[in-house]
């Protein structure tokens, strides 16, 4: 067997006016992330690390921006077929770590109902999927609420 790692990092600005959505989970919160998707960023770091892994290049790549067919995009659409280009190449997803980096909201209520959303949508079991959350102890952009970064590290095999 062949193991091959890849690693994802993403960042999102908070804005007034839009839904939060994180890890494919819609959290209520008085702010979102603004974007040309849904602007999950967890799912965004988590699709870049497996399509890193795989040597596939990155989701702007495959979903560009500039495609207004990606307008409002729910990013669970590009999970669910980076995770089906990967499995055409003959890669099977090991297991994802993500980690949420924001000051607020709380991420951890919502930690097993998004790893419940995940494994549906990447067809893997819930015990492969890994979400953590952190703050940056006020400091930087996400410590002063401006926005939220993820990162995820995914193995695969073939
Ligand atoms: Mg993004």
């Amino acid at each position: 067997m062949k193991f091959r790692t890849g690693y994802g990092y993403d960042v999102h600005r908070l804005t007034e006016g839009r839904e939060l959505w994180l890890c494919g989970l819609h959290i209520p919160h008085s702010r979102g992330l603004l974007g040309h998707s849904d602007a999950d960023v967890a799912l965004h770091a988590l699709c870049d690390s497996l399509l890193g892994a795989a040597a596939l290049r990155d989701i702007g790549y495959h979903f560009p921006d500039s495609d207004p067919k990606y307008k409002g995009a729910d990013s669970k659409l590009l999970l669910g077929e980076v995770c089906r280009m990967l499995r055409r190449k003959g890669f099977e997803i090991g297991n994802v770590d993500v980690t949420i980096m924001a000051e607020e909201p709380k991420i951890n209520p919502h930690i097993e109902e998004m790893k419940r959303i995940m494994s549906e949508v990447m067809n893997i079991p819930e015990d492969d999927i890994s979400i953590k959350a952190t703050t940056t102890e006020g400091l930087g952009f996400t410590g002063r609420r401006e926005g939220i970064a993820a990162s995820a590290v995914s193995l695969i095999y073939c």
